[in-house]
């Protein structure tokens, strides 16, 4: 029987957010931070025009989709890789950074990409506390050894929906060793109202040691294309394309992510939409007697309290059994919490309505 590496068998896989309520007709899936206003209408058309294509292989550098986020972006094609989600980035990066022995850095509520990418890569992972569901930079910088090689921090982060504001990035970026690279996992970032993750483009452009991801999954409602990108200095950009996959971005991508960048209307109407529900779910769970961490992101972290028949785990029970599926949390460390998707207006009030009644019913 072949033996995979030395790790490999050590690796917790990923789970993803589920995507039914068994039994239950109308679901609503807020497991996954998807948006809730689907794609661009100009993606469809995109496709299609493709699609009679499609025995032909795409374009392995994206030029089309690269120069459409140059231009979204004010940035140099140069400078832009794009990639099968920005998952596969994540597990790039770590593949070209990092050896057995090498050390990666993320924070204890960090996305599970980083832990398993690490450990495929053959290095160690080193998870840093967090001070109120937020990145502590000291705490990171403390860590660092010299076997670190990558540090990641995502920011907005999930599942917390923490941000940390571009004068902390910057702190961490300078107090790192130059041979550091620092991951910035902007997946969320079209949803940061004060926009200062503009100025993490900045810290990529002035450093040689940092690099930005983003995603299409997000804010334009390209999950199932899976479309990631990511801006870095030219270096970074040269390494990483000697060892991705040589048409890593598939035909459809290409041509619907450069249309779903163009269309600036349709972003504005999903940073509305968020914007608005953001604040009433956060509003009403709070009313509900439920804590919940401020977010910057789509979604929301609430925390159940530790009572007999009040559980997170007792909460996702009756939520699913009423159609409502939400992620549960208990590979990240927060197994007495819950993460709700901001969805439609139906979505979000049937779910406040289903948690007033669960907080309602005496055990
Ligand atoms: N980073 C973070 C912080 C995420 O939450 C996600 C999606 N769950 C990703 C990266 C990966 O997104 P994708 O692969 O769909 O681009």
């Amino acid at each position: 029987m072949p033996r995979p590496k030395p790790g490999v068998m050590d690796i917790a896989a990923y789970v993803p957010g589920r995507e039914s309520a068994p039994g239950v007709e109308k679901v609503y899936k807020l497991s996954s931070n998807e948006t809730p206003l689907g794609a661009s209408p100009a993606v469809a058309a995109a496709i299609a025009d493709v699609a009679g294509r499609l025995e032909l292989y795409p374009d392995g550098a994206a030029h089309k989709l690269r120069d459409a986020i140059a231009r979204a972006h004010g940035l140099n094609p140069g400078n832009i890789l794009c990639s099968n989600g920005s998952d596969e980035l994540l597990g790039l990066l770590c593949q070209t950074y990092l050896s057995p022995g090498d050390e990666g850095i993320f924070t204890e509520h960090g996305f599970l990409v980083y832990r398993i990418q690490i450990m495929a890569a053959g290095a160690t992972p080193v998870v840093v506390r967090e001070t109120d569901f937020t990145a502590d930079v000291d705490a990171m910088l403390a860590a660092v050894t010299e076997k670190t090689r990558i540090v990641f921090l995502a920011n907005p982060n999930n599942p917390t929906g923490t941000y940390l504001p571009v004068s902390e990035v910057r702190r961490l970026q300078a107090g790192l060793p130059r041979h550091v690279l620092l991951v910035i996992d902007a997946a969320y970032a079209e949803y940061v109202r004060r926009n200062d993750y503009e100025a993490g483009i900045e810290l990529v452009s002035g450093n040689s040691n940092v690099v930005m991801t983003r995603t299409f999954s997000k804010i334009h409602g390209l999950a199932g294309l899976r479309i990631g990108w990511m801006y870095a200095p030219e270096a970074v950009i040269d390494a990483v394309n000697r060892i991705r996959g040589p048409f890593n971005v598939n035909a459809m991508a290409i041509v619907a992510g450069a249309a779903a960048i163009g269309d600036r209307a349709h972003v504005d109407a999903a940073i509305d939409h968020n914007d608005k529900w953001l604040a009433r779910v956060s509003e009403g769970l709070t009313a509900l007697g439920l804590e919940v961490t401020p977010s910057v992101g789509n979604f929301v972290l609430m925390h159940f309290p530790d009572a007999p028949g009040k559980t997170a785990a007792d909460a996702d029970a009756y939520l699913v059994a009423r159609g409502f599926v939400l992620r549960r949390l208990t590979g990240y460390g927060l197994p007495n919490a819950l993460r709700m998707t901001i969805g439609s207006e139906e979505a979000n009030l049937g779910t406040l309505e289903a948690l007033r009644g669960f907080m309602a019913v005496t055990s």
